[in-house]
């Protein structure tokens, strides 16, 4: 049976690489000249920049999420770096009891405790109640590969057995939590202000900053050195291992149905490929609406693109730097206010600056010289996707400006750098819709909304349509690739049960 895919990012190479296990011949179509859709980096003079793996669920058998990584690539030929520290948070109020205005979040659940209840001896208890759910997620790893179920509704089956009682226990204890209405556990000044700064002023459920800590403390959500690229070149390698087909530089423009029947593709050139069955993993948006025109919805489709039942994702403005310094005493993540806001081209007045400071990862640069990043989201896409399209001098415009103000504060930030700038490299919201296609440069899918065990209003079919499925990080709110690879994989066990084959997994690593 032949089965065309489009698109080679995470989801689609997964998809393609379990299929290839199961005895079906497949296919990618991919519009770029490399795997990896957004889990991607590249290079420019002497450095390479990235944009997507600070960290990845599952880098060692901590989370079972390992054993699916495990499945479609060699985990053991990959090093991991694991951070000390997750992120520094500067205040702008408050400094601790020895001076210092940033907040250093631990990875390390000890530390992170014994580092709190120093600040904050008044608020012991608080800190150990925050402490102690991680320490319970800890001892009940989510089951994300315990069936064909997207990732939170197994995980709700999975806690709906009783030996995950204790979990369900704290868990309802702290969901309807925020880092803003938990910071109020706090009484010392300090740790209030530094909990309601974690996500860059925004609200977020406390789950958010749980399950990663909980999974960061056991060494099991690394980088990968070398990049993201790196990693997911690494994919693709298995998937070509396996017979599978890449056809790169080859977009679609539509998918070609008869009577409600998926029947192939057309792509550029006005070629067609012809096959048993279709499989998207590439943008939500573009799959229904454009390759689809918009003929196989229903209500609640028509719903989620009028953006009245979920926001896109934000996206994001990355500023690159190559800088002929070495960096290593500086923190490697942080987030610091700014005494003025820094107003970017699109309106967005922005009260913080993020640094990520590639010291960690020697390959990116020349030994004696860092990779430095500044990012910013944005929910202002439009402003940089219709410049670029419209107005390629404003565009050009836009960059210089804001690119000029984040090398002013930058230089105060590192202390001294500006004259050490050697490579520049600006992506905006345009930049990552045009090279992966993702709806209004979407950086991770749909924004979750509130409640985060709703059920995901993206399914693997679409109405009406037959012989078509559906897998990417737009399938679950919150995206990212512990998505990407849960899609893909539910995907091809999907066809395989569809079709009647036994599933099976050839293992990756050795
Ligand atoms: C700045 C940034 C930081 C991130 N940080 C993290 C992180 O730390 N941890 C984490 O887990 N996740 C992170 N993510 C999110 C993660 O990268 C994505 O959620 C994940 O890679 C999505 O994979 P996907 O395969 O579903 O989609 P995509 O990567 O979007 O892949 C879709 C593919 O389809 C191709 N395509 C689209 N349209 C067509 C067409 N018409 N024809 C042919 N091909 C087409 C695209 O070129 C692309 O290759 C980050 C993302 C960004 C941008």
């Amino acid at each position: 049976m032949k089965i065309n895919i489009i698109g080679g990012g995470v989801s689609g190479l997964t998809a393609g690489c379990y299929l290839q296990m199961n005895g079906f011949e497949t296919h990618i179509f991919e519009k770029h000249s490399i795997p990896g859709g957004l889990c991607t980096s590249w290079e420019k003079g002497e450095y390479t920049f990235d944009s997507c793996a600070h960290w990845i669920l599952g880098s060692d058998t901590g989370s079972s999420f390992y054993k699916i990584w495990s499945e479609i690539l060699d985990m053991k030929k990959i090093e991991f770096h694991n951070h000390e520290i997750r992120v520094e948070v500067g205040t702008k109020t408050h400094a601790n009891k020895y001076g210092e205005k940033n907040f250093k979040l631990y990875t390390n659940l000890t530390r992170l405790e014994e580092y709190m209840i120093d600040l904050a001896p008044e608020d012991t208890k608080a800190i150990r109640e925050f402490i102690k759910p991680m320490r319970i997620m800890q001892k009940y790893d989510l089951p994300p590969i315990m069936d064909d179920l997207p990732f939170f509704q197994s995980m709700v089956r999975g806690i709906k057995m009783t030996r995950y009682l204790e979990f369900v226990y704290w868990f309802l204890k702290i969901k309807n939590y925020t880092n803003y209405t938990y910071a109020r556990k706090f009484s010392n000044p300090f740790i209030r202000e530094s909990f309601e700064l974690l996500y860059d002023g925004d609200e977020v459920n406390m789950m958010v900053l749980s399950m990663p800590l909980s999974v960061f403390d056991k060494k099991s959500a690394g980088y990968p050195i070398g990049g993201s690229m790196n990693f997911a070149k690494k994919i693709e390698q298995t998937y070509l291992s396996l017979g599978g087909t890449m056809h790169y530089k080859t977009p679609v423009k539509k998918i070609i149905t008869e009577d409600g029947i998926a029947k192939g593709l057309l792509v550029r050139n006005d070629a067609t490929h012809f096959s048993d069955l279709t499989i998207s993993a590439a943008d939500w948006n573009f799959t229904v609406f454009d390759a689809l025109d918009g003929k196989f919805v229903d209500q609640e489709m028509i719903e989620l693109k009028e953006l009245k039942k979920l926001e896109v994702f934000y996206s994001v403005m990355q500023f690159s730097f190559g800088i002929s310094k070495d960096l290593t005493e500086l923190p490697h993540f942080f987030r610091v206010p700014l005494e003025e806001d820094i107003i970017s081209p699109d309106g967005t007045a922005y009260s913080r600056f993020e640094v990520h400071i590639y010291n960690y990862d020697h390959t990116l640069a020349p030994k004696g010289k860092t990779s430095v990043t500044v990012s910013f989201y944005t929910t202002q896409r439009e402003f940089w996707i219709d410049a670029r399209k419209n107005d390629r001098p404003k565009y050009r415009a836009a960059k210089t400006e804001f690119t000029n103000k984040i090398i002013e504060r930058l230089d105060i930030t590192l202390g001294g750098i500006k004259d050490h700038i050697e490579v520049i490299d600006v992506a905006t919201p345009a930049t990552f819709q045009r090279y992966t296609n993702n709806w209004k440069g979407s950086t991770q899918g749909w924004l979750p909304g509130k409640n985060l065990l709703a059920r995901s209003p993206v399914g693997f079919h679409l109405p009406g349509l037959k012989n078509f499925y559906y897998s990417s990080h737009w399938n679950q709110p919150g995206g990212g690739l512990p998505i990407a690879i849960k899609t893909g994989r539910d995907v091809a066990k999907k066809i395989c049960k569809d079709y009647k084959v036994k599933f099976k997994v050839i293992p990756q690593t050795k």
